[in-house]
């Protein structure tokens, strides 16, 4: 198994880019893992997996996660990315704004992926020991917001003999579906957005959702994998933006978690000895998780729309790194 993979999403039109007048640039063949911009054979780019607008929701889970998840019970660390310009359709891809009143088939990765950790639970509490524990992180500015703490706290990262920690973090025991959904909305409903003119609810963070899953087998072997979800900030450069100021300065931030993360993943698909994990929070955060014993999704969402055509390119070629 790739322990890199990559899926191109590509979404429908929606409605700003309809009453723009735009038109669809981008074709997506999932036959030949391949997308075509602007019908330019220079713009040919070839994934693990291509997303058309019609592939459901369910249809993404079942060919690019379900697998992923099993994977995560053989004691695997598994992180999922979602990578792409603001609108581009990460959150929905995710879940990760998850509502009580979505309909099934609107659901996105988290939710579905947290219900089939506990159908895995149920079926294996005869051979297994489980205890999963929730956390929830946001990255701003290159620093770690604990969206499950009362008061957002601001943490740090150390590394200790194990790898990887946060003192202090919250992480909350879950033992089903919906306190583990419980965990998700709660820490949703305090990340940081702002207002910029492509989308007023532009998110100019990464978050993190994390399910820590330790499972001791009736032979006392004990294993403990972690499960990253990850909703990354736009990856739009700040110029289209007209950001400036403040809002200029996180986008500055903003592409050097991304920036570090793409440098990551090619070192990691080159194989190569060194890889620069401490160039910032973000890949510092994912450290453990991204080579050595772990898999990784990166699913980059792009918009049809030949409004968006350069976002669209850049986010092709940032993905097509990681192959
Ligand atoms: P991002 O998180 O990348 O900023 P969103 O996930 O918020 O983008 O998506 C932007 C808009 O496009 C939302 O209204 C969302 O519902 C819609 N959208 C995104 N992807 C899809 C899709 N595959 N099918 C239908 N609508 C989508
Ligand atoms: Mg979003």
């Amino acid at each position: 198994m790739d322990s890199v993979r990559v899926a191109i999403r590509v979404r429908p039109l929606v409605k700003s880019e309809l009453d723009r007048g735009c038109s669809n640039c981008v074709l997506a063949d999932p036959i030949n893992h391949q997308i075509i911009v602007n019908n330019n054979t220079n713009l040919t780019f070839t994934f693990n997996y291509v997303f058309t607008p019609e592939h459901s929701q369910n249809q993404v889970y079942e060919l690019a996660v379900e697998d992923l998840v099993k994977k995560l019970f053989s004691g695997y660390n598994v992180t999922i990315l979602a990578y792409g310009q603001t609108g581009s359709g990460k959150t929905h891809s995710m879940g990760t704004n998850f509502v009580d009143n979505d309909t099934v088939e609107e659901k996105g990765i988290t939710p579905r992926a947290i219900q089939h950790i506990f159908n895995e639970v149920q079926q294996k509490t005869d051979q297994a020991k489980f205890s999963i524990k929730a956390s929830f992180i946001e990255l701003y500015q290159e620093q770690v917001y604990d969206l499950l703490s009362p008061n957002k706290a601001i943490l740090e990262i150390r590394e200790d003999g194990h790898g990887i920690c946060i003192p202090g973090l919250t992480e909350i025991s879950v033992n089903d579906f919906s306190s583990t959904l419980q965990c998700l909305v709660q820490g949703s409903s305090g990340r940081a957005t702002g207002a910029t003119a492509m989308n007023a609810q532009s998110s100019r963070s990464h978050c993190i959702f994390t399910l820590t899953v330790n499972q001791i087998q009736e032979d006392g072997n004990n294993t403990t994998a972690k499960f990253h979800l990850v909703d990354l900030a736009g990856s739009e450069r700040s110029k289209k933006t007209k950001a400036t100021g403040e809002r200029f300065k996180e986008g500055v931030n903003i592409n050097k978690g991304l920036l570090s993360l793409g440098n990551v993943i090619t070192s990691l698909c080159e194989k190569s000895a060194h890889v620069s994990y401490r160039d910032s929070k973000l890949t510092r955060l994912l450290q453990d998780s991204l080579g050595g014993n772990s898999v990784t999704l990166m699913i980059a969402c792009i918009s049809p729309a030949d409004y968006n055509m350069d976002e669209t390119v850049s986010t092709l070629r940032y993905a097509n790194r990681a192959l």
